[in-house]
């Protein structure tokens, strides 16, 4: 089996340094491409650190994955050698559950997750911050000639986790707010704005209010200021929360139109705890996961001819360790990626 340079995790502690992987033997309907970039996702650093419960070690993170395609196999009819693609959170599902059929993919009870599942094979899978992946060809994606790979990479996961509940909610005019400007958060900014909302931010505090109304909000607000929620009561049509901490949704629900719906996308490794008020008002409260294939292909030619890029900030290998500090202290500016040159000589 082909072997790839990696960077990965060999317990919950540990730094992230160098490893060797291997990639399945390519299949009929495989796309072996090598990854130029890959974003780190919060989720990246929930699941390395066990928050969200124990997991297989080594550990190769990363499904936020950008590249060129080397290798197709014979049945493959979408892609050629040189296409630019990308993959995000998946790399395969059962294909014939109701879920798999309605195109959504991210709820299969089979899903084959990018990194940390067990594939077909019984083999765990491993992620993005290596030189090279093989995955099956519906969970690969065009990437559009306007978007610099590097700057693609993030859609693969930010953008589709964002996209998909708007896509399901915003119609043009409607107040907007989303919550907590970082990977996620920046990209939804730019998304909602794109789709025609009137998009507020709510974050922490006002320290990064100029990036927010550069990327598309018309207002801004700190959650920290006692003014501020009871201002904002019965406000937005829509507040999308991507906070990666647990956070005060009670505040969130009073914020919304009395027909509003807040979707929460973050996933902190607490449970959320939240105090309903007495129910009267027809407000919906929603989860939501990444996105199917379908509509992850849509996003990244939505945000092709919308111009909606990820602002980010390229790393080697060596600085993942400390970048997922920064990412926890809420200090990138807005998700690192990672140049994969930089993890061994390709050889
Ligand atoms: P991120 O870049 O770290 O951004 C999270 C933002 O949350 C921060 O920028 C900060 O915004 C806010 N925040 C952080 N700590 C906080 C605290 N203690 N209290 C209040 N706000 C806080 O993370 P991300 O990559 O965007 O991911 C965000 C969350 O979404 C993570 O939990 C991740 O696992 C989850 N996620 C879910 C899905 C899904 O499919 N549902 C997909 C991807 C990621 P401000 O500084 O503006 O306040
Ligand atoms: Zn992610």
């Amino acid at each position: 089996m082909p072997s790839t340079h990696a960077y990965g995790f060999t317990s919950p502690t540990s730094a992230c340094t160098p490893i060797e992987i291997t990639r399945r033997t390519p299949g009929p309907l495989d796309v072996v491409f090598d990854i130029q970039y890959a974003g780190i996702c919060h989720s990246d650093i929930h699941t390395a650190r066990g928050e969200w419960g124990q997991q297989r070690f080594p550990l190769v993170p990363g499904h936020e994955i950008a590249g060129i395609v080397r290798e197709v196999g014979e049945r493959v009819s979408a892609y050629q050698v040189g296409d630019r693609v990308g993959v995000g959170c998946m790399v395969d599902s059962c294909g014939e559950c109701d879920y798999c059929l309605a195109g959504r993919e991210q709820y299969c009870p089979k899903t084959n997750w990018t990194y940390g599942s067990l594939d077909w094979e019984g083999n765990p899978t491993q992620g993005g911050y290596s030189q090279s992946i093989t995955v099956t060809e519906k969970f690969v994606f065009r990437i559009p000639d306007s978007l610099p790979l590097d700057q693609a990479a993030p859609l693969l996961c930010a953008g589709v986790t964002t996209y998909s509940p708007l896509k399901a909610w915003v119609k043009p005019g409607m107040k907007v707010a989303i919550v907590g400007l970082g990977g996620l958060g920046h990209v939804g900014v730019q998304i909602a704005a794109a789709m025609g909302a009137e998009v507020s931010v709510l974050s922490h505090t006002l320290a990064k209010k100029a990036d927010g109304l550069a990327f598309g909000a018309s207002d801004y607000y700190a959650t920290s200021d006692p003014d501020t929620f009871p201002a904002l009561r019965n406000r937005f049509d829509m507040i999308l929360s991507t906070v990666s901490a647990t956070d005060d949704y009670s505040s969130y629900l009073s914020s919304l139109t009395k027909t509003g719906v807040l979707v929460n996308v973050g996933l902190p490794g607490d449970s959320i705890q939240l105090k309903l008020p007495a129910l009267g008002p027809a407000r919906t409260l929603m989860g939501s996961q990444i996105g199917g294939c379908a509509e992850t292909q849509e996003m990244l030619d939505f945000c092709g001819a919308h111009g909606v890029l990820p602002r980010i900030e390229t790393i080697s290998g060596e600085q993942i360790t400390e970048a997922y500090d920064q990412v926890v202290n809420s200090a990138v500016r807005y998700r690192f990626v990672i140049d994969t040159d930089t993890l061994g000589d390709r050889g």
